[in-house]
This record gives C-alpha cells, structure tokens and sequence, in this order.
C-alpha cells in the first residue's frame, strides 16, 4: 500500500508547489505552533529526579536524520520544530534524546503509548511472541486473536460482543460507516464539526477539521452543531445541539440515516468534551431515524480517560458499534 502512495507522491511533488497540494484553504492559511517565550527559561518546570540512564546511543545525528527524511520520505511527513528533536530511547513516561537529554512524554505517542514506553510486560510478551511464530493468518487457527477478542469483548457493554480486527483506527471507522451503510440501506452518516475520524477517502468526510481534509469527493455525511460545552452556541445545554441532530435528519436527509459517529471526548480538536445529556439525547434521535451509532474510542477507550474504560461511558449510553485503536 505504501509503494502505491510513494509512487504516485514522488509525481505530485515534482509538479506541484506546496501551495497547490489541495489543502483547504483556512488550514494553509494557519500558522500554529507552540511558542515558548525565548528568555524566560524559567516558565519550563523542572523535571522530577530520576536515576534511570539510557543506553548510550551511537547512531545518526539529527542532522542525518533530517537529511534522510527530506529526500526519501513524502514532504506531507511534516515534523515539529525548526530544529526536530531526534528521539532514540523511551523508558516509561520518559523520551530521551541522541544527546542523552530526558524529556516527558506527555504526548503519550499521540495518546498511543497508555502505560509507558518499553513497558517490561509489554515487551516480554512481544518478544514471547516474535520467538514463537511471526505471522500467521485468520485462514488457519491460532489462539491469539480469538483470545484477544474475547478479552476485548468482556470489555464491552450489552450486545457488543463480536470483534473485527483491521490495521488502524482510520480502517475501523471506515468499516464502520460501511457496515451501517450496507446494514440500513441508507448513505447519510451524522457525524460532529470539529471530530476527527480518520484520513482515508471515505471517512475524511466524517472528519470536520479542515487542516485534516483535502480537496477530495466526500460524499453522505452531515456535520451537527459540535455541542462544545464551553464555546458552543448553546452553552452547555445537551438537549439543544441534540435538536440541531433532529433538523438535519428532517432536512438534510430523506428521513432515515445510517448512522452518527462521534468522540466521546474530542481528541485531536484539543480534548473537547461534549455538553452534558447530548450523547444520550442524540442516541434517542439517530435509533428513531433508523440508524446506529458508532463510539469512536480511538484516543478515549482503554481507560485514558481514568474513570471508565470506555469514554462512551461517561455519558450513559451503550453504542452499537465501537472504534478502537492505538
Ligand atoms: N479517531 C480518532 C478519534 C483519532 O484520534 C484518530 C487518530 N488520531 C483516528 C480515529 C485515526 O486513527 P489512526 O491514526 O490509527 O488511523
């Protein structure tokens, strides 16, 4: 799959300016970056002791590193910071440096690495198993997965017993809008401005983020009011933004949906939580429209939330169909 997406970029890039790469225009016109005030080195908090020591590392510099990257990989592989820090070794909830320098990882691999990095459990059983077989296929029998999928499935509330394993979280909403399409019959998905959902053709139309959709046919997905609790025009009122849900089913569709998708908290929008009573209230709306609703865990499930192990939870409703990754 990667081949096929370098072969036809390394075609793009030579033709086309970074200003044509078809970005919406509000994301290319947007500057953001995380500024720390230059000489006022004291905001930065001072990291807790710690006695651990890092391997010495002896491999490519920054500047290699760098190099390499601007000449083999896509120019869409963006990075942070004028000058990249180079990453070499993790230890817990500490990233260390080619220099040795230990920096906490509050990124959490972009909210990936939920109980540390190098995990001693975590690697004693990827080494168990890469020592035992690599790979095998659903075509022949094997107890990992069937075993992972009923752990995963004791997890889970009411009926959501059956598991469908795919790649990444982008694949699991994409068969998830699919399975509710081909299910209902009908084509039009709900999904909430400012969610994230994904980057593949299809659910880039769920996606409301400009910076993350592209000039592309997005077919089939109505974007509700986002019920910001904070910022949104109904202030915290749950049940108004779940009637904006009603006037799009009754005036932008045909009476029936397929299904709604959405966070429980809006991760890559900058953690948006969603006004109390709206799930609920919303859930209600898309079962009389005849459709399902689909809880995107991607960056809530797996207990980072704290309190519940599923996001979905914190609001009292059990979805039909649940997303998960990372
Ligand atoms: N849904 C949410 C809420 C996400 O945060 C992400 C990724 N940031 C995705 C879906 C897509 O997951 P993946 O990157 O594994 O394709």
């Amino acid at each position: 799959m990667l081949s096929v997406g370098i072969g036809s970029g390394l075609w793009e890039f030579k033709h086309f300016q970074s200003w044509q790469r078809a970005y919406s225009l509000p994301a290319q016109n947007t500057n953001a970056a995380i500024c720390f005030p230059e000489n006022n080195i004291d905001v930065i908090p001072k990291l807790p002791f710690s006695n651990y020591v890092p391997p010495l590392y002896t491999g490519p510099t920054a500047n290699d590193v760098l190099k390499k990257r601007k000449e083999f990989l896509s120019p869409s592989t963006y990075y942070f910071y004028e000058k990249p820090v180079n990453l070499v070794h993790g230890k817990m909830q500490y990233v260390f440096d080619d220099d040795g320098h230990r920096y906490l990882d509050a990124f959490g691999g972009i909210a990936t690495v939920g109980c540390g990095h190098c995990h001693p459990d975590v690697v004693k059983a990827v080494i168990n198993q890469t020592k035992n077989l690599q790979h095998s296929t659903v075509l022949y029998l094997n107890h990992a997965i069937a075993d992972f999928a009923e752990a995963l499935a004791s997890k889970l509330p009411g009926d959501l017993k059956v598991v469908f394993f795919t790649n990444s979280g982008t694949e699991a909403n994409e068969l998830a809008i699919t399975m509710a399409r081909l299910y209902t019959g009908c084509h039009d998905i709900i999904s909430l401005r400012n969610a994230y959902h994904g980057n593949e053709a299809g659910i880039m139309a769920a996606t409301a983020l400009c910076n993350w959709k592209f000039n592309l046919v997005q077919s089939g997905v109505h974007h509700a009011v986002n019920p910001d609790p904070y910022r949104g025009i109904f202030g915290s009122d749950g049940e108004m933004y779940a009637k904006d849900v009603q006037d799009l089913i009754q005036f932008g569709t045909c009476g029936h949906v397929a299904a709604f998708i959405s966070e429980a908290i809006q991760g890559v929008a900058g953690i948006g939580e969603l006004a109390p009573g709206y799930l609920p209230a919303v859930y209600s709306i898309i079962r009389n429209a005849g459709g399902l609703c689909i809880a995107d865990e991607v960056q809530t499930g797996f207990a980072r939330t704290g309190s519940h192990f599923w996001g979905f939870e914190v609001h009292g409703v059990v979805p039909d169909i649940v997303t998960m990754a990372k």
